[in-house]
């Protein structure tokens, strides 16, 4: 068979290393076409010296010299800004893209993808999350699909497979509950960064480490099983499942529950993306269950995690509601991280800016990103007036 031909977005990331980690361990079956990161520009020159692919892209333009002057010897087009990353998005010999940047910032390269009739292997929730309501639509014309790298959603996806859209009764996500699940409430005020940044389970990138201590990942993820699966908000359910084993459960009509299980890995959902629809034998990941033990579960805590309510309200609101809810808590996060806010502050700054909000209901791109851009700039405002700690 010819080498799949991929194009990976965010490879200097978390999940763009471990989707290069992937192909290095399937030696022959893909070719990388593309690398495109933010800024990293010495990590993206290394990847370009091991994978050898025909464009490199860094979305930065002041960084754009940099990378053009380590590579200039090199047989490759080093490309610079967001519209060179949108255009590898579509690049027209790609057989899969990987979309592992983080944020909204991947949204319109996800669009591009999928309008080129391309398959997308998404990690990026947020461009999910913010333009839900535009893929349908696309997907439909272009025949294009999208491949969950969501860990909850690989195993949605998989699981889905036993049986038919009208048997589905909920959707059950689970969350590890992240570091502060058993931490004191009244002492959420205090919590660092770098407190925020110890994940007990997984090893991410800093944005969604912070969502997954205030569960604001776990809201983006019911947002993005709405878009993925088409399940309505009050179909789904979270439920805190600290050892990280079963990744999503689906209960059908007839009440039986099944569920995937595996070592937290992401290399796992990674290679079932990459592959799909055949699986393949992988060397990661593989569990022990007796090993393992106990499996626990328990509600989550919406006094303490107030973000996963607020989360569900945008769901519940739909439109451009979930852009929204996704741009006022990329401010907080970046806000928290700089530790100009606190963490228990981060849901009012969503808070503030869903607050007397005039839905879109069905929205088009250019509503989303107004949403976008104006929700930003309520949450700074917002930010601004909230005193850290
Ligand atoms: P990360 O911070 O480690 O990496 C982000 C990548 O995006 C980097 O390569 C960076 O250069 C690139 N990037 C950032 N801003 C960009 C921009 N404006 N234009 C182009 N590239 C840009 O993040 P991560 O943990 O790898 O997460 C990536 C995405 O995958 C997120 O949406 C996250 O929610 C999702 N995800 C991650 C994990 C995980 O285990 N890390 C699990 C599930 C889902
Ligand atoms: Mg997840």
């Amino acid at each position: 068979m010819e080498p799949r031909k991929i194009v990976v977005l965010g490879s200097t990331g978390s999940i763009g290393r471990s989707t290069l980690e992937v192909v290095t361990n399937h030696p022959g079956q893909f070719e990388i076409l593309a690398l495109a990161a933010h800024s990293n520009t010495e990590l993206l020159a290394e990847q370009y010296r091991r994978f050898r692919p025909r464009y490199v892209c860094v979305a930065n333009p002041a960084k754009g010299r940099t990378l053009a002057d380590s590579l200039k010897e090199e047989p490759v087009e080093v490309l610079t800004g967001e519209s060179d990353l949108i255009r590898l998005a579509g690049l027209d010999t790609a057989d899969l893209v990987v979309n592992a940047i983080v944020g909204a910032a991947g949204l319109r390269a996800s669009l591009e993808t999928v309008s080129k009739g391309k398959n997308l292997a998404l990690a990026n929730k947020e461009s999910l999350v913010a333009g839900g309501p535009l893929f349908a639509a696309i997907m439909a014309k272009t025949k294009a699909r999208i491949l969950p790298i969501d860990s909850e959603h690989s195993a949605l996806w998989q699981v889905l497979a036993c049986g038919k859209a009208d048997e589905i009764r909920r959707l059950i996500l689970t969350a590890s509950g992240g570091p502060f699940r058993d931490f004191p409430p009244e002492k959420f005020a205090e919590i660092t960064p770098e407190m925020a940044l110890r994940h007990p389970t997984w090893e991410m990138g800093p944005k969604i480490t912070v969502d997954s201590a205030t569960l604001a990942n776990k809201g983006l993820e019911v947002i993005e099983a709405v878009a993925l699966f088409s399940v309505p908000p009050e179909n789904i359910s979270v439920v805190i499942h600290p050892q990280s084993i079963i990744h999503s459960i689906v209960e059908f009509i007839d009440s039986s529950m099944v569920a995937q299980l595996s070592m937290p890995d992401m290399r796992l959902p990674i290679t079932y993306a990459l592959f799909w629809p055949k699986r393949v034998a992988s060397g990661f990941g593989r569990l022990d269950i007796a090993d393992v033990g106990k499996l626990t579960f328990e509600e989550p805590d919406l006094s303490r995690f107030p973000v996963l309510k607020t989360a569900y309200k945008a769901a519940q609101a739909g439109g451009t509601a979930p852009a929204v809810f996704n741009a006022a808590n990329e401010i907080a996060v970046a806000a928290f991280l700089k530790e100009s806010l606190a963490f228990n502050k981060i849901v009012d700054v969503i808070e503030d800016a869903l607050y007397d909000l005039k839905v879109v209901s069905s929205p088009a791109i250019d509503d989303i990103i107004e949403a976008d851009k104006k929700a930003r700039e309520k949450a700074r405002r917002k930010v601004g007036k909230l005193v850290c700690c």
